[in-house]
């Protein structure tokens, strides 16, 4: 067997919890600063209307009602494991703090669940909702928040709608409250070179950042990137250069932020381009192919030795 060369989320999990941890998708009917007009109506150039959403919420179907449903799918092949609820649909924390009161009491009583994670944007968020969010039981409550870039001309040209300054805000606000952070990049992103992409992870490296999530860019039906796309003003990365990229941001990578993903998820409908996107198992296996190829591991770059605790 190999050896895992970075700190793999269920690694992670393993680690502290003693066995097996699963996510579980919710949609809490949420919206988006960047969509309903507020910020803009246009939203990010990768996000179509969906908003990473599984449309649950719109279908009638409550979060008591959702979990239920993911958590009985995985007992059937996972008797043992516990779970984690990931509000992953949109921004989570935008509105009242009083709407986040109301989803986080929702699931304050859910069987087996063991952590929460909220994605949402860095300015949705203020002291009262980090405060109450920080009051929640669970041993684990991560705030999933969108970076993408640290890159300014990049965060503007895909219509981001707040500048890198606000993650590195709000990221250590977080941090003071205890919350763990997981860092959403992206690879590939139009005019980017892998020079920007290094100074992203470099970025992140010198905040309170306890995860993150590496996507590859892919082409998502309904956004403004598609018609950019289409009309050729930006190419794609090819896989073998994402999967380079990848594993050369890993090197550069501080060996004790949690990965949770190492690829994108489109869903099967959504994806327009590239269609080796599809196969996500795949671009992973490969990911770590090169890894090993390479003796290349997590912070390599940065001087650290491969480290036990990547594997369980
Ligand atoms: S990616 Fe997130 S922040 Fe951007 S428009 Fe979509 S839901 Fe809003």
């Amino acid at each position: 067997m190999n050896h895992k060369r970075y700190l793999a989320l269920s690694t992670y999990f393993r680690t502290i919890f003693g066995h097996r941890v699963q996510k579980i998708p919710l949609d809490a009917n949420s919206s988006c600063p960047n969509r309903d007009g507020s910020l803009s109506r246009h939203g990010c150039t990768f996000c179509n209307q969906r908003g990473s959403g599984t449309g649950l919420a719109e279908q009638g179907l409550t979060l008591e009602m959702q979990y239920a449903a993911w958590r009985d799918k995985y007992r059937r092949s996972m008797p043992t494991a516990r779970f984690m609820a990931y509000l992953q649909s949109f921004s989570n924390t935008y509105g009242p703090v009083k709407r986040l009161e109301k989803i986080l009491l929702a699931l304050q009583d859910l069987p087996d669940l063991v952590g929460l994670a909220i994605g949402t944007r860095p300015d949705c968020l203020d002291e009262d909702k980090l405060r109450l969010i920080a009051s929640m039981p669970w041993p684990q409550t991560w705030l999933d928040l969108g970076l993408q870039s640290a890159h300014e001309r990049t965060l503007q040209r895909i219509q981001r709608g707040h500048d890198a300054d606000c993650f590195a805000h709000w990221t250590t606000q977080a941090a003071r409250y205890g919350l763990k952070v997981c860092a959403h990049v992206i690879t590939g992103l139009p005019g980017e070179t892998l020079a920007d992409f290094k100074q992203t992870i470099a970025f992140v490296n010198c905040l309170p950042v306890s995860g993150i999530k590496i996507h590859n860019l892919f082409i998502c039906q309904g956004s403004a990137m598609e018609q950019q796309w289409r009309n050729s003003s930006f190419t794609l990365l090819e896989r073998d250069e994402t999967i380079a990229w990848t594993v050369q941001g890993l090197a550069l990578l501080r060996p004790d932020i949690v990965i949770h993903r190492l690829n994108a998820d489109p869903s099967g409908d959504e994806l327009v381009a590239p269609q080796w996107a599809r196969d996500k198992r795949a671009l992973l296996r490969d990911i770590e192919a090169l890894l090993q190829r390479t003796n290349t591991w997590q912070g390599q770059a940065l001087g650290y030795p491969l480290s036990p605790h990547f594997s369980p």
